[in-house]
C-alpha cells in the first residue's frame, strides 16, 4: 500500500509506560518532515491498551478499530504494565495489539537490525561479530500459535494451537521473497521442521513459493534453536530472515543485542489496506515518566512509515541519516551508553535529531544547487 499525497491522516496510539514519552518524539519528527517537506497531517489521538481498559473497560474500542481503518497510517507507542497483570488474560492491555493486527489483517511484521558504527562498543555482542550486521526479520503476524483455535486453560491444564493455512505462508512468503529482491538477495526460513508438523508444512510451501517464482534468491533453512543461537554467534550471515509469529517475537528481540538496546528497534505492520508503525519495545513501565527512555525505534518507526506508506523516500532517508549523525556526535539515552559518557534525555536525544534533519537538509539543497 502506497499513497503519494501531501496530507495524511493519522490515528495515534500512544499507549501505556513510555509510549507517550516516544510518541511525542515521534510525532515531533513527523511534523518537522511535514515542514521541510510541505506535507501536513491530520492526526486523531486515541486510547489503547491499560489507559483504554481504565476509561472504557477494553484494551481498544472498536471506534477505535474504526478509526484506525479510515487512516492512512496508525502509530502506536506501546502497551502494558504492572497495574493491569491481574487482569483475565483476555481483558489484558496486550490484546488490543492482537485485535489491531487480526483486524486490520497486519499479516506481515518488518523489523530490521542494523548496526551503527558509532554503538559497535554498547553492544553486548564482539565489535568483529556484529559489524557488518544489516538484516530484517519478517515475522508472520496474523496466524500460528497466538491466534490458533482452540485455545485456553482450566486448572488442570492450558492449550494453544499452532497451526498455519497454505494461503497465510504463501502470502508472507512472497513479502519476504520480494523484500530479498530489493536487498542482497539471501533468504532464511526459521522454523522447526524436525519436530513440528505445522513447521514442516511451512517449510514445504516456502520451497515450492521459491521453485515458483523466486530461484533466483538464495533460500536456506534454519531451525529457531540454531538460528536464536546464530543471530548472537554469527549475525552477519543473515539478510531476510523469514518465520512464524512466535518465533519472529522472540528473534526480534534477540535482535536488539546486536542494535544495543531494545530501545533502537523499530517495526512496520503491513497488510493489503492498512498499515501500522510501532516500535519494537514494551511500554518499559521501569523507566517510565522520566524523560529517558531511548526514542531512536520509535522514530525510526517514523522513517519506516514515509518510506513504506507513504512513498517519501527522501523522508525516510534524512530521519536515518539524522539519527546515525546524533549517535555519532555522542548523544546517548542510558541504556546505550555502555561507555558510562554523559547521557541524554529524550527530549534532547529528539531535538538533536531534528537540529540534524534541518541540516542535513540544508547541506542537501545546496549540493543540488551547485549540480
Ligand atoms: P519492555 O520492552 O517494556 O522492557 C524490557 C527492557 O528494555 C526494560 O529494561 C526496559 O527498561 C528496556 N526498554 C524498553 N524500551 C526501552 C526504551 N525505549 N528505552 C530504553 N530502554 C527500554 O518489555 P517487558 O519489560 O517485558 O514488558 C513491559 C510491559 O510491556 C509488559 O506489560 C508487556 O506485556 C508490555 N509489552 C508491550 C509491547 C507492545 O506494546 N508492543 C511489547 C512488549 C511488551
Amino acid at each position: 500500500m502506497e499513497i503519494n499525497k501531501k496530507k495524511y491522516n493519522l490515528v495515534v496510539l500512544p499507549g501505556d509506560g513510555v509510549g507517550p514519552e516516544v510518541m511525542d518524539s515521534g510525532l515531533k519528527i513527523t511534523h518537522e518532515i511535514g515542514r521541510l517537506f510541505g506535507l501536513t497531517f491530520n492526526l486523531e489521538t486515541r486510547l489503547v491498551g491499560g489507559c483504554s481498559y481504565d476509561k472504557h473497560g477494553v484494551a481498544i474500542t472498536s471506534e477505535t478499530i474504526e478509526a484506525s481503518k479510515k487512516s492512512d497510517a496508525v502509530l502506536l507507542g506501546a502497551v502494558g504494565g504492572p497495574k493491569w497483570d491481574s487482569l483475565p488474560h483476555n481483558e489484558k492491555p496486550e490484546t488490543a495489539l492482537l485485535r489491531l493486527r487480526e483486524d486490520l489483517a497486519l499479516f506481515s511484521n518488518l523489523r530490521p537490525a542494523t548496526v551503527f558504527p558509532k554503538l559497535l562498543k554498547e553492544s553486548p555482542l564482539k565489535d568483529e561479530i556484529i559489524k557488518e550486521v544489516d538484516l530484517i526479520i519478517v515475522r508472520e503476524l496474523t496466524g500460528g500459535i497466538y491466534f490458533g483455535i482452540p485455545k485456553g486453560y482450566n486448572e488442570e491444564k492450558g492449550w494453544n494451537t499452532l497451526i498455519y493455512k497454505r494461503e497465510e505462508i504463501e502470502r508472507i512468503a512472497h513479502i519476504a521473497f520480494q523484500l530479498a529482491e530489493k536487498r542482497q538477495g539471501v533468504l532464511t526460513s526459521v522454523h522447526k521442521a524436525n519436530v513440528l508438523d505445522s513447521s514442516h508444512f511451512w517449510k514445504l510451501i516456502v520451497h515450492e513459493i521459491h521453485s515458483s517464482s523466486y530461484s533466483h534468491i538464495k533460500l536456506s533453512d534454519m531451525y529457531i534453536d540454531n538460528a536464536a543461537m546464530q543471530l548472537v554467534s554469527n549475525p552477519s550471515q543473515f539478510d531476510v530472515i523469514l518465520t512464524q509469529n512466535m518465533f519472529g517475537d522472540i528473534l526480534s528481540d534477540i535482535a536488539a543485542t546486536i542494535s544495543g538496546s531494545l530501545g533502537m528497534l523499530p517495526s512496520a505492520s503491513l497488510g493489503k489496506e492498512y498499515a501500522l508503525y510501532e516500535p519494537v519495545h514494551g511500554s518499559a513501565p521501569d523507566i517510565a515518566g522520566k524523560d529517558i527512555a531511548n526514542p531512536i525505534g520509535m522514530i525510526a518507526s517514523i522513517a519506516m512509515m514515509f518510506n513504506y506508506s507513504f512513498n517519501q523516500p527522501k523522508a525516510g532517508e534524512l530521519i536515518q541519516r539524522s539519527i546515525e549523525d546524533v549517535l555519532s556526535r555522542g548523544y546517548r539515552t542510558i541504556d546505550i551508553s555502555r561507555q558510562n559518557e554523559n547521557t541524554s534525555t529524550t527530549t534532547k536525544i529528539t531535538n538533536e535529531i531534528i537540529e540534524s534533519m534541518n541540516q542535513l537538509y540544508e547541506i542537501d539543497n545546496k549540493k543540488m544547487e551547485l549540480n
